[in-house]
């Protein structure tokens, strides 16, 4: 099995922001022409995800909102009683929604479905700047 990394960075608004990153993880496992691989999508740090959804003006709202009804900003959280970040809604939905996302390419293409984005959503309580690994496994 070989192993390419390959990386890029994307600045945040923080606050649930959900970011379209699909043409960034192209570029990436595009690069190597390879008919057959595994394309695995990861985002370093505890408040930010990655997943894929429909990226459509409602959706981007709903998925917010989803999460607000399961881990609201203005609940108490025993995170903030250790570190006063504030951000303890963050830690608790980017635990839930996960760090990583892996979508296989086949014949040449990635196995995306037409109204599928791959997505890098910040939960922290400030602007951020991510850094996203993109491994492309054969
Ligand atoms: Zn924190």
């Amino acid at each position: 099995m070989t192993i390419r990394n390959g990386k890029f960075q994307i600045n945040t608004r923080g606050f649930t922001d959900i970011i379209d990153i699909t043409q960034k993880v192209k570029n990436e496992a595009y690069k190597h022409n390879l008919k057959d691989a595994l394309v695995h999508v990861y985002v370093a740090g505890s408040t930010a995800s990655i997943t894929a959804i429909e990226y459509e003006p409602g959706l981007v709202k709903d998925l917010p909102e989803a999460l607000d009804r399961i881990a609201p900003m203005n609940a108490n959280y025993h995170h903030d009683e250790t570190w006063h970040d504030g951000n303890g809604h963050a830690h608790v939905r980017a635990a839930i929604i996960g760090n990583s996302f892996s979508v296989p390419i086949v014949e040449g293409a990635l196995q995306l479905g037409t109204w599928q984005q791959i997505v890098l959503i910040d939960f922290d309580n400030k602007p951020r700047v991510r850094n996203v690994t993109v491994q492309v496994l054969d």
